[in-house]
C-alpha cells in the first residue's frame, strides 16, 4: 500500500474517496468524524463491508439526483448504504440504532440512509421506511 492510499482512509475501514461528490468536480469536503466513527463501530459489529452508494454531495449532484433541498448529504451527515438483502439490513439497522449520534434512518427498496445529528442537536430520531 502507498503513503497516499494509507493518507485516504478515515478509518480503518473507510477510505475518504467512498464518500466523495458523485459530480467528480466539486471541491470535496470531508464527512463528519462522528458518522465516520459510527460506520466504523457499525462495521466492526456486524462483521461486513458496508458500500456507501452516496456520500458528500455538492448543491448541483444533489439537485440533478432528485435530492431533498437541504439534504444532510450537503452537509457530510449522511450516507447512502447499499442493501444487501434482509439479514444484512437487520444488522445494520440493529447497529446503527445504538448510536446516539444517529438522527434518522430510512430503508428506501435498494439503500438504507442514515443521517447524523451534527453539531446542533435538535429533532427527534426516527427510522422510516419508504416505497
Ligand atoms: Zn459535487
Ligand atoms: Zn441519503
Amino acid at each position: 500500500m502507498s503513503i497516499a492510499n494509507a493518507n485516504d482512509f478515515l478509518s480503518r475501514n473507510f477510505k475518504k474517496s467512498e464518500f466523495r461528490c458523485g459530480c467528480g468536480r466539486c471541491p470535496e469536503i470531508p464527512p463528519h468524524p462522528d458518522l465516520v466513527n459510527m460506520l466504523q463501530r457499525v462495521r466492526d459489529a456486524i462483521r461486513e463491508p458496508i458500500k456507501i452508494t452516496s456520500g458528500i454531495r455538492c448543491k448541483d449532484w444533489n439537485r440533478s439526483i432528485g435530492g431533498a433541498e437541504n439534504s444532510p448529504h450537503l452537509d457530510g451527515l449522511a450516507v447512502d448504504i447499499f442493501d444487501s438483502g434482509s439479514r444484512f439490513c437487520y444488522y445494520l439497522i440493529k447497529a446503527i440504532q445504538s448510536h446516539d449520534c444517529v438522527k434518522h434512518i430510512i430503508i428506501y427498496p435498494n439503500h438504507i440512509h442514515v443521517s447524523i445529528f451534527g453539531t446542533y442537536r435538535t429533532g427527534e430520531r426516527s427510522l422510516w421506511r419508504t416505497k
